[in-house]
């Protein structure tokens, strides 16, 4: 066996991991390298591996770091089967297709202003691109092993990350046994909606991931997510103004209204209209109704008392353009709109409307990226530009850290404690160059044995 990494090498985009065994060429994961101009020229180049050289495709999950190059590389040639869990393979229906039209619009943004060297500048890839990745798409539930060749299989486990993420294990028959797993992103426990991390007892190489393998999650104080999102709509509900939330239309938009409703029911905060204003959200509430498979406990105990567990007293998923210019004259109201960094989207509207006044809250509920209109909001900015425009900030802005779908290193070690015996090797990926090496440290401080290795971009390693 042999393991080569492709992306997601000291950083947290492009995750490309090829495995080759029994003569079979497998690429885990397919990601978008996002972020620093050096790491997204990558995505321009040569691929690094034939695609018509490989046999199939296995995704962890749907987010684009783990499968935004596919659109590139299926119109560079590769043509077999790209296995994923259902719920992923219906959630990369509406990423994919969306992926395509951000390229398109951003080519299309460089030749309006001329900020490419290339004239005319071109997308990496198309809508038309996007789509035609989906019909190579295989369905394939958890736990169900798949044989890829004679004494060579795997099977998805659930990882708690997003609905439909997995990790991935690897088992190759022969003269010694061998499995391989890959994490992908490792989620948390007791997280709204969807399974917890599934109990992995051995692997003989693991492949890691380190988001935040240098952090821990939660505010200084130790209050979560959904208590600090409490207080700023009570807050916000006594001075008359409207709780602006900017969020991703898949996954985090799902949670929060998940929590709205809980708090609702528990009477902790007030029972306010909730407006769900982004057409990709809206299509993403449909597949996570849909997947019944990926609920929890607690989902599924809602579900059979009769409610919806992702509706609020008074829910209203808004699709049209009038529909949602109509929210503009709502003063006490919750709308949660795309995209999460107020990078583009309806959100931009809403910002235009709602920043000048005190009343009004502005609520981050992911991380803002450098450069971003969100980042530049959340560190306190005065006054912001969108379409050309300031706007001045007299709206109040918080940020909440408590939300995110990654495990943070106290959540990961506690995962690693149900290994029953150490991996041979342990190979950390998906970190910046401090997450990794604080999992490092993490790891080698608290079990004995483990031999832990930081892999570099196109390293080979023989299993
Ligand atoms: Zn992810």
């Amino acid at each position: 066996m042999r393991l080569s990494f492709y992306g997601a090498t000291r950083t947290v985009t492009g995750s490309k991991f090829l495995l080759e065994a029994c003569g079979q060429r497998i690429l885990v994961d397919c990601g978008l390298f996002q972020g620093l101009k050096d790491l997204r020229l990558r995505n321009w180049q040569a691929p690094p591996v034939r695609p018509g050289s490989i046999d199939a495709i296995v995704l962890t999950h749907a987010h684009i770091d783990h499968t935004g190059y596919l659109p590139r590389f299926v119109s560079q040639g590769f043509e077999g089967p790209i296995y994923a869990t259902p719920a992923t393979v219906d959630l990369l229906k509406i990423l994919l297709p969306d992926a395509g039209y951000l390229q398109e619009e951003e080519a299309r943004y460089r030749n309006k202003y001329k900020l490419s060297k290339h004239s005319p500048a071109l997308p990496l890839y198309t809508i038309e691109d996007a789509e035609a990745v989906l019909k190579f798409l295989r369905p394939l539930p958890y736990r169900q092993v798949h044989e890829l060749a004679r004494g060579f299989d795997f099977q998805f486990l659930p990882a708690g990350h997003i609905l439909g993420s997995s990790f991935i294990q690897f088992h190759e028959d022969g003269t010694q046994e061998k499995t391989v797993l890959f994490t992908g992103d490792i989620g948390r426990y007791n997280q709204p909606i969807i399974k917890d991390p599934s109990v992995v007892e051995r692997a003989d190489y693991l492949v890691l991931e380190s988001t935040y393998g240098n952090r821990l999650h939660g505010d200084k104080n130790g209050k979560s997510g959904r208590d600090q999102l409490r207080d700023v709509i009570v807050q916000t509900a006594r001075r008359g103004g409207p709780v602006l939330i900017p969020s991703f239309a898949v996954g985090r938009a799902q949670e929060v209204l998940y929590l709205l409703r809980e708090l609702e029911e528990e009477k902790l905060i007030p029972v306010l209209p909730v407006f769900v204003d982004s057409p990709m959200a809206v299509d993403a509430f449909d597949v996570f109704q849909a997947h019944g498979e990926e609920h929890d406990l607690e989902m599924i105990r809602i579900k059979k008392s009769g409610v919806n567990p992702l509706y609020t007293r008074n829910t209203r998923f808004v699709r049209s353009v009038q529909e949602s210019k109509n929210i503009n004259d709502r003063s006490s109201a919750i709308i949660i709109s795309a995209n999460g960094m107020a990078t583009g989207g309806r959100i931009l509207h809403h910002l235009i409307h709602r920043l000048p006044d005190e009343r009004n809250s502005i609520v981050f509920v992911g991380f803002q990226a450098a450069g971003t209109r969100g980042r530049t909001l959340a560190e306190g900015a005065r006054e912001v530009k969108i379409f050309g425009v300031n706007y001045p900030v007299r709206a109040s802005v918080h940020v909440i850290d408590g939300f995110s779908a990654h495990g943070d290193y106290n959540e990961i070690l506690r995962w690693l404690r149900g290994f029953k015996a150490a991996p041979r090797k342990t190979f950390l990926v998906h970190g910046e160059p401090n997450a990794i090496e604080g999992m490092k440290n993490q790891i080698v401080t608290n079990f004995e044995g483990w031999q832990v290795e930081i892999p570099e971009y196109e390293q080979q390693y023989e299993l």
